[in-house]
């Protein structure tokens, strides 16, 4: 049951959870956060200090919730687009975590939607700008995005 805490140690955390994969993403926001990430159930992550201490961030879509302390402005866990109930933990914020040992799989974040603010409302528009016209809506239940093929995807989801 690892525990884990931001820098300054405001937050911490429990995990109650076997890690048995990590993640990483390349969606905009994990590269910059060069994130490594371990999926947990909510009921297994329980913050046992600081929560008000933690800011959130949110985009695109608005719907995965991304925090960080706002002290020391680590990243310690988010909730995930394509799995609401579930966290994506940040690996190196736990104590004695070896992340060598356990395997890594690469999750594609970059092509998965992204929400162009205001866009929706007004598509398709007779005469968007770029040639966004030109290519057809695709339908969630078509299925065509394949997004739900890969649950660790950690920028988001269509609604479901
Ligand atoms: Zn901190």
């Amino acid at each position: 049951m690892p525990a884990g805490s931001c820098h300054c140690g405001a937050v911490t955390f429990q995990v109650a959870a076997e890690i048995v994969e990590l993640t990483t993403c390349d969606c905009s926001l994990c590269v910059k956060k060069n994130a490594v990430m371990a999926k947990v159930h909510e009921s297994a992550l329980t913050i046992t200090a600081g929560e008000d201490l933690l800011s959130l961030y949110q985009w695109n879509t608005r719907r995965a919730r991304h925090y960080f302390c706002s002290r020391c402005g680590v990243y310690t866990f988010h909730r995930k687009r394509a799995a609401p109930d579930h966290y994506g933990v940040n690996v190196f914020c736990l104590d004695g975590f070896d992340a060598s040992a356990v395997p890594v799989r690469a999750t594609e974040g970059v092509g998965m939607s992204v929400v162009e603010t205001g866009a929706r409302a007004q598509w398709p528009a007779r005469a968007s700008p770029k040639g966004r016209s030109e290519s057809a809506p695709r339908s969630a239940a078509s299925g065509s995005s394949g997004w739900s093929r890969s649950p660790s995807r950690c920028a988001g989801s269509p609604r479901r």
